[in-house]
């Protein structure tokens, strides 16, 4: 592939953690990792967020040049991965995705903020045409968060519009604030939608898709870049938590198309242009979904969160190596 930048970002010591901190930096690409054995690693990533880090400054670095490439039709792809309380959601919605303090926001606010302007700023050269849909992955199943009386969501390929969601909401959008409102009504709906079938947030993935077409009026061609956001699962392994049951269902289920995106990643990332490698897609519905916006002419960004406690640091150590593979 392409283009890959895998960032790791220490969120700020809870107030339940005490005060031993696993990691040390050396620069902004380069930190010491020391597990609770004492042990230490040390990692270099494209960059690291340290605790102090704020939103600008990880949307700046991992997700502008994406949502402008997707803007000019290239695909791309923006991850969040850890362990739950990690701070993926944090830095993917921010607080809140309306009336939320601006130094707050987070990524994806901060796209659809960036996708506008850059289109406005375009508008000379072409004219855009933006549709989003939200669906959410549990078990397995897509949900359709846009309309929860829409059943499993199938997906399907076709040739000229690649991986399709079968039947999925799409509604067009002409400004940030019109997108910020269905979004919102997106995650409102995965919150009465998990009430209803009792299941944690935690245990979904959250997929936000914007489909950016442009019509050049100069050339009469159109254009279509996919840009797709994910707010992961959490990655945590199910025997930390005596899980049996259900859960421990969920974990399994997790735990597979987590290590599904890893494989994926390692094959699109290690295998050499002319060799046609395999690349596992089908083997789970988060890459199905996500394969033409990691495939191909695309770019993507992994943003690893992590725990900056010793008291996490297992579950610290595994998501930084599920980054590290995918460099
Ligand atoms: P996850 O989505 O990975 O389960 P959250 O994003 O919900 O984790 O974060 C867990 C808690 O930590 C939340 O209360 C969140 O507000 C806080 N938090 C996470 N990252 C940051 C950060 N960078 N700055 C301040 N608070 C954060
Ligand atoms: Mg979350």
């Amino acid at each position: 592939m392409s283009n890959v930048t895998v960032c790791a970002r220490f969120r700020p010591l809870s107030s339940k953690e005490i005060r031993d901190l696993c990691v040390r930096g050396i620069d902004p690409e380069t930190f010491v990792f020391q597990d609770d054995k004492e042990d230490e690693f040390t990692f270099s990533l494209d960059r690291v967020f340290y605790e102090d880090s704020c939103q600008a400054a990880v949307y700046d670095f991992l997700a502008l040049p994406i949502m402008i490439d997707a803007v000019n039709a290239i695909n791309g792809t923006i991850i969040t991965y850890g362990q739950t309380g990690a701070g993926k959601t944090y830095s993917m919605e921010g607080p809140g995705l309306q009336d939320c303090d601006e130094h707050k926001k987070g990524l994806l606010p901060r796209v659809v903020d960036g996708m506008f302007d850059q289109i406005s700023s375009s508008k000379d050269i072409a004219s855009f045409t933006v549709k989003l849909s939200m669906v959410e992955i549990y078990m397995e199943k897509v949900r359709d968060l846009l309309d929860l009386s829409k059943g499993n969501i199938q997906i399907k390929e076709n040739k000229t519009q690649g991986i399709l969601l079968s039947g999925v909401t799409e509604v067009p959008v002409s400004d940030s604030a019109e997108a910020l409102h269905y979004l919102s009504t997106g995650l409102a709906n995965r919150a009465v939608g998990e009430t209803q079938m009792n299941i944690s947030s935690s245990r979904s993935h959250c997929a936000y898709l914007f489909t950016i077409q442009q019509d050049s009026d100069k050339d009469k061609r159109t254009k279509t870049g996919k840009l797709i956001l994910v707010d992961l699962a959490g990655s945590e392994k199910a025997d930390k938590t005596g899980a049996e049951g259900k859960v421990l269902e969920e974990a399994k289920t997790i735990n597979k198309s987590l290590s599904a995106l890893g494989n994926v990643i390692n094959a699109l990332t290690s295998g050499s242009p002319s060799k046609a490698n395999h690349i596992p897609y089908r083997d789970s519905k988060l890459t199905r979904i996500l394969q033409d916006a990691l495939g191909g002419n695309s770019r993507m960004a992994l943003l690893c969160c992590c725990s900056p406690s010793t008291s996490n640091a297992s579950e610290t150590l595994s998501t930084l190596r599920f980054g590290m593979r995918a460099k």
